[in-house]
């Protein structure tokens, strides 16, 4: 073990990741959640994962399933989980509110040499750390579901995070075998969920304009452009496409503009105003099957992201 010390606030789904993660390279990890009954059962839950990723060949880091267990232990209160740690990972519910009252707390109990990290998907840093004496240590590292299997890491600073602490947690990220993109700051919605809106928006025009159906519009993505971007993003795929960016800018600029000229940009997301679009899908994927769907889902990102490593 590397006797350094990461605090993870949190025992849900993200937490749990995190702190696999950090353990699979030897970080010594304190788990902690206010529900405190619940973090016996996910330090099990982790285990008993562990195992099986070994079994099956996925598992990652540099050291034994044994090793990476004895690395993570549950703690009963937030000053034993924090007080030491290099880092703190935040995994508490998605609410503003709850992350402020959650992070005055962490901010009382550190030192100057804590980074204190939020898992959030959506809120920008500066809602939640204005008013932290030691705001200039905080950052949010947005994890992608499920993190031990996608890599992505989006780290966005606030107006008044440190550049070393931004550099820290970035070179934490690729230590633990994540990808981590730096923010030069903050944006609503980061990039994932930027790209990802653009792309909804779009598949909601079309299925409910009835040019193509719901399960053809994941076609086009799952079998099409998704096999690409796997592998490459959207830029690279461009650049491929042609002989180069400057080439394929010139051959297909008018095309773009052209047919961008007709996307629609932001549907209503109403329930009301979706109808088709739930029905249809409800359909696909009916809702005592989603379970299931998620664990084949898990199983098939997990395969992936071992063919990605080991590419
Ligand atoms: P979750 O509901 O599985 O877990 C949240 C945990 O936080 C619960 O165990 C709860 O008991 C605990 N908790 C609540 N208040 C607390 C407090 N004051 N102190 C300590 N623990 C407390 O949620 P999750 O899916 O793990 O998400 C956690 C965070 O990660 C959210 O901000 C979420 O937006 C973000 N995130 C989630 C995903 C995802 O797909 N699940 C992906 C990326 C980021």
């Amino acid at each position: 073990a590397k006797r350094e010390k990461i605090g993870i606030v949190g025992s849900g789904f993200i937490g749990r990741s995190w702190a696999m993660l950090f353990a699979s390279v030897g970080y010594e990890v304190c788990l902690y959640d206010i529900k405190q009954e619940q973090v016996p059962d996910a330090i099990n839950e982790i285990k008993k994962q562990l195992h099986e990723l070994e079994s099956s060949n996925l598992l990652r880091g540099n050291i034994s399933v044994a090793e990476q267990i004895k690395c993570i232990r549950g703690v009963t209160n937030l000053k034993d989980c924090v007080v030491g740690s290099k880092h703190v990972q935040e995994c508490v519910f998605e609410d503003v509110d709850l992350k402020k009252e959650v992070f005055k707390k962490l901010d009382e109990l550190v030192g100057p040499n804590t980074v204190l990290s939020s898992s959030t998907s959506c809120i920008i840093p500066s809602l939640i750390s204005p008013d932290l004496v030691h705001k200039e240590n905080f950052i949010v590292s947005h994890p992608i579901n499920p993190p031990y299997h996608v890599p992505l890491v989006e780290i966005v600073p606030a107006p008044w995070t440190r550049k070393d602490v931004v550099a820290r947690t970035r070179a934490l990220m690729a230590e633990i075998g994540q990808s981590p993109v730096v923010f030069t700051r903050e944006h609503p919605g980061f990039g994932v969920n930027r790209l990802q809106y653009a792309i909804l928006n779009e598949c909601n025009h079309l299925v409910r304009s009835g040019v193509v159906t719901a399960e053809d519009v994941d076609t086009i993505m799952k079998d099409g452009l998704g096999m690409r971007y796997a592998w490459m993003g959207p830029l690279e795929t461009a650049l491929l496409n042609a002989n180069g960016m400057k080439d394929y800018l010139e051959r297909y600029a008018d095309t773009i503009k052209n047919i961008s000229e007709t996307l629609e940009g932001k549907a209503s997301w109403d329930y009301k105003d979706c109808g088709d679009l739930v029905s249809q899908l409800d359909e696909m994927v009916p809702l005592d099957k989603l379970q299931n769907r998620r664990e084949w889902r898990d199983k098939r990102l997990a395969a992936l992201g071992k063919l990605k490593r080991d590419a």
